[in-house]
């Protein structure tokens, strides 16, 4: 079976779409999304050779070469323009999944969804989504091996009302998530406060707090996670 982090990511994927997962490596999330009959098309892409390899042998070794193809190149080069329905990208940090998208903007023209799983920085996902028109539609977050795991799925959103019914001020949105907010995610607090942790350490060790978007950052989350506890 999936980890539980691509079972969250699988969750998110709608079902009898032709997806493209971008960096599939392995190619386990199109395979397994295929044996559970919840897969149309898949198309796995893949930069380098090893994970190529990988992503062929195992998908020929689950017999499914018919429904997923397996292709080799950067990021969205791999798909025609129209072709596929939902584009994930799972596990790579926040910085190289917007730098493959801002590559390929004209592929994304017809996209119904993407499917982001930023393994760090995900609130420049969050960002870029919002300026570049996507809307945020569903966010998730697992803990795996003690990890945190965010996973954000956005569609394309009304141009004239890019930020619509956000109920958190926009930096505070890309750094907790709106909708991991507003229904109370029960993890959420967890990863506010290990951010906070992790800055309270930043802070006092390089002694940073004399810098004043240091201490704002620190401030904004301390915040948040005041008003969290509130609402809990
Ligand atoms: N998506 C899988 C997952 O979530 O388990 C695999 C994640 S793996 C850590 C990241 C994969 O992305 C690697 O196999 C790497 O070769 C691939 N990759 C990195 N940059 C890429 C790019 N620009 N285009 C396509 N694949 C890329």
């Amino acid at each position: 079976g999936l980890s539980l982090r691509l079972s969250a990511v699988a969750d998110a994927i709608p079902s009898g779409r032709v997806v493209a997962d971008i960096g599939s490596d392995h190619a386990q999330l199109l395979i397994a999304l295929a044996q559970a009959g919840l897969l149309k098309r898949g198309i796995a892409g893949e930069v380098n050779e090893g994970p190529w390899k990988n992503a062929s042998q195992n998908v020929n070794d689950a017999d499914l070469q018919h429904q997923i193809q397996v292709r080799r190149g950067n990021g969205l080069d791999v798909l025609k323009v129209g072709e596929a329905e939902v584009v994930v990208i799972a596990g790579m940090g926040g910085h190289l999944i917007t730098s493959i998208l801002d590559r390929s903007l004209h592929k994304m023209e017809k996209l119904e969804r993407l499917v982001l799983q930023p393994n760090n920085g995900v609130d420049h996902v969050r960002r870029w989504l919002y300026r570049h028109g996507w809307e945020i539609d569903g966010e998730n977050l697992v803990r795996e091996a003690g990890i945190l795991y965010e996973v954000v799925t956005a569609s394309p959103g009304d141009p004239d009302q890019p930020y619509r019914g956000l109920p958190l001020p926009l930096e505070q949105a890309y750094e907790v998530g709106p909708l991991l907010w507003q229904e109370r995610h029960p993890l959420l607090l967890h990863k506010l406060t290990e951010k906070l942790e992790g800055l309270d350490r930043i802070l006092q060790q390089l002694e940073l707090g004399r810098s004043p978007e240091a201490r704002q950052r620190l401030q904004q989350l301390k915040q948040t996670r005041e008003e969290w506890r509130r609402w809990q």
